[in-house]
């Protein structure tokens, strides 16, 4: 293989691992089961501090931190109007959640706040209409804000599995080729030339019969 056709493959690999990336985190996201989760306390610093992210405007709450993880998902619940103390500043809202997804890092995330009339989503993408073989009902949620060092990671082990993938099938028929004493390009009988007679290839020292 070429020099510039590995780059390009690599180019290849790369941009298709990014695409699978978010797909993968996509469907983190779409077939999550919201219903079987294990939830956790938040610690409430960190809590407060997602809070503020969320809300810089709103003052801040005692938080009544909880995550639920699962897998390629993580929800936080940053504020729930029903075990707030002191929930005066947010009678609007009943309760606020930051949702990150991704594997094998979560690599995306959205905010979401459910108020007593609306939903709000932030850093989120709403599907424009149904795409029933998919699964997918329009509105649905999709978070976009990425994370960067996470969702190059990521890009870069599903390129590596791409890149496997592609070319593991011509690199044990080369392997094999070598080993039974053939051209490793056109599988003709090996001579004593550094060149295979058939079709030019240069030939590894190693494999050239004396
Ligand atoms: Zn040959």
């Amino acid at each position: 293989m070429s020099r510039r056709a590995r780059i390009l493959l690599a180019l290849f690999c790369l941009v298709a691992g990014a695409i699978v990336n978010i797909a993968v985190a996509w469907g983190c996201m779409i077939y999550r089961d919201a219903g079987r989760t294990e939830s956790r306390h938040l610690d409430e610093l960190a809590a407060l501090e997602q809070w503020r992210n969320l809300m810089p405007d709103v003052p801040p709450q005692e938080p009544n931190g909880d995550i639920a993880e699962q897998f390629g998902c993580r929800e936080v619940l940053l504020f729930n109007s029903k075990v707030a103390k002191n929930s005066t500043s947010f009678d609007l809202v009943e309760f606020a959640t930051n949702i990150s997804v991704g594997w094998p890092m979560l690599c995306m995330s959205m905010d979401f706040v459910r108020t007593k009339d609306s939903e709000y989503f932030r850093s989120a993408w709403l599907m424009p209409r149904d795409i029933a073989w998919l699964g997918l009902s329009r509105n649905e949620a999709l978070p976009v804000r990425p994370a960067l060092l996470q969702s190059v990671f990521n890009s870069v082990f599903y390129a590596a599995g791409i890149w496997l993938l592609i070319r593991s099938p011509f690199e044990t028929r080369r392997r094999l080729r070598q080993w039974r004493g053939l051209c490793e390009r056109c599988a003709s009988p090996i001579g004593s030339s550094a060149l295979c007679s058939e079709c030019g290839h240069c030939l590894p020292s190693r494999t050239v019969r004396t």
